[in-house]
């Protein structure tokens, strides 16, 4: 049926409801469970009015099935106990805060995952997000129907393209992983517009997140790994000679600034260069921004395109899975190719498609660094980079004869975070995992293990931590060390190896361990005041990852599902 859509949108939209236009003649009606009587008949009176039709109004909601009997389940679901023993919020309270309890999360110490920016996620910034006004909008709202997102959206992305020097952002990518892909797609549009659709080779050090080879083979190109020499830093020469060889082919290079060793790369500047004098852009890696906003910024080391991880430098949660944010921003000359939106146009001139479902991504979260942006201010901001370094280069200093940094700079510092060389320990019998789990007896998160480099742990404090929570970490760690020391290789049976020590095993009323339980449970003072209680012991690393189980069943379940 023609609908005449310019007839039937003004009528509805006075009524608020909102239909699909898909064109000039038709719409699309998507209803739900929360829909009554009265909205049905509303959506009826749109028809009516807009078109004189006899009015029929609707009485009664049709309960019956219309799914084919052959096709109407018959086998039960849900049946776990999980779903079915719940029944009050005060026992799903319980619930949910048992399950909190065996969380070692930033609300208990310090999370000093390198590479990952664990800061506060304030309340302040996090507080718009359970105002309905802003998280009951569909991302296909009509914009005039969304013009406070419409300005909130506009102004990250100028704080955005202020923070990075650049000229455009597009908020569309949902992580960090998804700006690299979208960030490559507008490399390859800007060279395909230049009559250059042969240049797909990408250059990538050795360093580099896994994320980046990975989403340059999505994006249609060639990997080719550059060296990293002693120091940790790029093999200018190597660089070069690679430019230079595939200077015909050469789509970007991916570089992280500062690098996943976590220092500045002092011929940063250099290395850019040696890309555009070949022909290439680009891209950087702007997972580790908390170390440059404010200070410096992709444009002024000379590349093209950056994503950033908003769910990092910017404040949003993340760690569970839950949205991320990963907008690219980009030099004037890649502005026209910035992704558009099949139904709400969005991007440049010649834009790329779509990057996610969803005009402006996770538009939500963008609140969080909306609010995080525009409180801390310029000055703030950059107060927050600068304490982030120094917070990295004292607890170097303050772990300096104990753990050996495996990079810093020309002048010895780390730039926002460092990594701490574990791999002596092996002559000792420990692994850089051991530490890990023993850490979590101090009432401690891990740090990031053995990225980049294999057998050691990259400490990220962030500005958000306090020099008294430094300090215990630090204390911490100082005191495994002490404990590495007192283990040999022949004998596993030591508080390192042992460690998770749980709860269960600390009470039980045998114990044979050659240490106390008090070495165990409380091995500094301040885990006397405020214990964490680790829930299990290991989980066997990556098998365990690898075989999954549920542990809500007993585990007789699976004996007998396998007979
Ligand atoms: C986190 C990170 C990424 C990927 O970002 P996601 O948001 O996790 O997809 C890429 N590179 C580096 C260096 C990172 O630390």
């Amino acid at each position: 049926m023609k609908t005449e859509v310019s007839k039937l949108r003004p009528v509805a939209e006075k009524k608020e409801i909102n239909f699909n236009y898909i064109d000039a003649d038709s719409v699309s009606i998507s209803i739900n469970e929360t829909v009554t009587l009265d909205d049905l008949n509303n959506i009826v009176s749109c028809f009516v009015e807009a078109f004189n039709l006899q009015n029929t109004n609707i009485t009664a909601l049709d309960t019956d099935t219309i799914i084919p009997t052959n096709l109407e389940r018959n086998t039960s679901f849900l049946e776990n106990d999980i779903f079915n023993t719940y029944q009050s919020e005060t026992d799903m309270m319980r619930y949910i805060k048992k399950l909190e309890r065996k969380d070692l999360a930033l609300n208990h110490s310090m999370i000093s995952l390198g590479s990952c920016t664990m800061k506060l996620n304030a309340a302040s910034e996090m507080l718009p997000l359970s105002n309905p006004q802003w998280g009951n909008i569909h991302p296909f709202a009509p914009l005039d129907q969304a013009q406070g997102y419409q300005e909130m959206l506009q102004n990250l992305e100028k704080q955005l393209n202020v923070v990075t020097g650049f000229a455009g952002t597009s908020l569309q990518p949902n992580s960090g992983a998804q700006g690299e892909f979208a960030g490559l797609m507008v490399i390859r549009a800007y060279h395909a517009a230049n009559g250059n659709s042969n240049r797909n080779i990408c250059l990538i050090p050795s360093s580099a997140h896994g994320t980046n080879p990975a989403s340059a083979v999505m994006a249609g190109m060639k990997v080719v790994v550059t060296k990293t020499d002693d120091k940790g830093n790029i093999d200018v020469e190597d660089l070069r000679a690679k430019a230079t060889l595939h200077k015909d082919n050469l789509a970007a290079l991916m570089v992280t600034y500062p690098s996943t060793h976590g220092v500045f790369e002092k011929a940063i500047k250099e290395i850019t260069q040696i890309i555009h004098d070949n022909g290439g852009q680009v891209y950087m890696d702007g997972a580790n921004m908390n170390a440059q906003v404010g200070l410096t910024n992709p444009a002024a080391i000379g590349a093209d395109v950056c994503h950033l991880n908003l769910h990092k430098t910017f404040a949003i949660p993340h760690g569970g899975g839950g949205p991320g944010v990963g907008p690219i921003c980009v030099a004037p000359q890649l502005v026209p190719f910035l992704p558009t939106n099949p139904i709400i146009e969005t991007g440049g001139a010649s834009a790329i498609t779509s990057i996610s479902a969803a005009p402006w991504g996770s538009a939500l979260a963008c609140l969080i660094s909306y609010g995080y942006i525009t409180m801390l201010g310029s000055e703030g901001l950059t107060n927050a980079t600068k304490i982030a370094i120094l917070n990295a280069n004292y607890m170097k200093e303050r772990l300096q004869g104990h753990f050996a940094t495996l990079y810093t700079g020309e002048m010895g510092r780390a730039a926002h975070e460092m990594i701490l060389d574990c791999r002596e320990f092996k002559q000792n019998g420990i692994e850089v995992v051991d530490i890990a789990k023993r850490l979590m007896d101090y009432g401690f998160h891990a740090p990031t293990v053995s990225f980049p480099v294999a057998g050691t742990m990259m400490v990220e404090p962030t500005e958000s931590e306090s020099i008294a929570e430094l300090d215990r970490f630090c204390d911490a760690m100082i005191a495994i060390r002490k404990e590495i020391d007192n283990t040999t290789k022949d004998d596993a049976n030591n508080i390192l190896k042992n460690a998770p020590h749980t709860q269960e095993m600390l009470t039980a009323d045998e114990w044979d361990l050659p240490y106390s339980r008090k070495e165990a449970a409380f091995p500094l003072a301040y885990t006397r005041e405020n214990k964490f209680w680790p829930a299990v012991r290991r989980v066997d690393d990556a098998y365990g990852d690898r075989n999954l189980i549920c542990s809500c069943n007993p585990i007789e379940d699976y004996v007998e599902a396998e007979v």
